[in-house]
């Protein structure tokens, strides 16, 4: 298999944290080190991964955190008054809450707690409805704001581009489409977003010159569905059985990439795509806010 065409997120995101080291230092030197509040509830086990994945990442690259972790049938109020602490707590410039939630606990209302200025996950309301203006002085979210980073750092052109997104879910399609679609230097793309209600949908993909994929279906994305030299972003992560696996399963994302890679100009590799910039661009809003903090 050629490795020519693939997308190494591992690579550039190591860029982009490597970019963050001398803006902690420079922190460091006022006095100020960038701070990250975890906040899990409950046990999922995906979220004790990422979450720790998270811890380790901000350990490596100097970025203080704590993480709290609340039982599971912890009341919404409970939580709503931790986060509100922690929005007073002047060590810790950024708050992420991570999900899911228990199903007692609105989400939207969490995220509408999350100071604006703290809210480094970028899904508090005021950074959403800046990010649909075109403002760039909110936090964009992690995913869509790491797939415009993947794809400017690879050279991927996307001025004019007929972009296909599938999936509008709240935190990677209906973002980044938003995203996508704004007159700027890294985006203004020609954007369709498609959904579980789209008519015929290979129709969409095959006219796409850059195709993502965040439906969270396995290997949704066929090479029959795929225009000969697109760019193909996979964010799915899928969890599917695999008997010779020790676990008993494996991690596929949202593209079947065997048969799609041959095809692809360039393509994310899953995982080593998509997943390491979530967590780049994460440390460096956290770095930001503290930067704004100091300010
Ligand atoms: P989500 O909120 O559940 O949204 C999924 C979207 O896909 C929905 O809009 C849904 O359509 C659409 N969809 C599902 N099945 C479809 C089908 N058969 N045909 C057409 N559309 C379909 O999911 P999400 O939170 O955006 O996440 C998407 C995937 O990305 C998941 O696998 C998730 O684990 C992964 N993810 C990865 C990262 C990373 O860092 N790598 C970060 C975030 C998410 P309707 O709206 O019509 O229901």
């Amino acid at each position: 298999m050629s490795a020519s065409n693939l997308i190494d997120g591992r690579t550039i995101a190591a860029q982009v944290q490597a970019g963050l080291a001398s803006r902690i230092s420079q922190l460091a030197a006022k006095g100020v080190q960038p701070g990250l509040a975890f906040v899990r509830v409950g046990e999922d086990p995906a979220s004790r991964v990422y979450v720790g994945r998270k811890e380790k990442a901000c350990e490596l690259l100097g970025i203080h955190s704590e993480t709290f972790v609340l039982p599971e049938t912890t009341p919404e109020a409970e939580l709503l008054d931790r986060i509100r602490q922690l929005n007073d707590n002047p060590r810790l410039h950024g708050i992420l809450v991570q999900a899911p939630l228990p199903v007692h606990i609105r989400q939207s209302t969490v995220y509408s707690t999350v100071s604006p200025s703290k809210d480094v996950d970028g899904f508090h309301p005021m950074n959403m409805g800046r990010l649909l203006l075109g403002d760039s002085s909110g936090f964009r979210p992690c995913t869509p704001a790491g797939i415009l980073e993947l794809l400017a750092r690879s050279g991927v052109n996307t001025a004019g581009a007929e972009v296909v997104v599938l999936g509008r879910g709240n935190i990677v399609g209906k973002p980044l489409a938003a995203l996508l679609c704004q007159k700027d230097r890294h985006a203004n793309a020609t954007v369709t977003l498609c959904h579980s209600a789209t008519r015929d949908l290979p129709s969409h993909c095959l006219r796409a010159d850059i195709l993502v994929a965040a439906l969270g279906v396995a290997e949704f994305v066929k090479a029959s569905m795929v225009k000969p030299g697109a760019v193909v972003i996979d964010v799915g992560v899928n969890r599917v059985p695999d008997p010779a696996a020790p676990s008993g399963s494996r991690l596929v994302g949202d593209v079947a990439f065997a048969e799609v890679q041959p095809l692809a100009a360039k393509i994310t590799p899953n995982p080593g795509g998509v997943g390491p910039m979530t967590i780049a661009m994460l440390l460096s809003n956290t770095v930001r806010a503290a930067e704004q903090f100091t300010a």
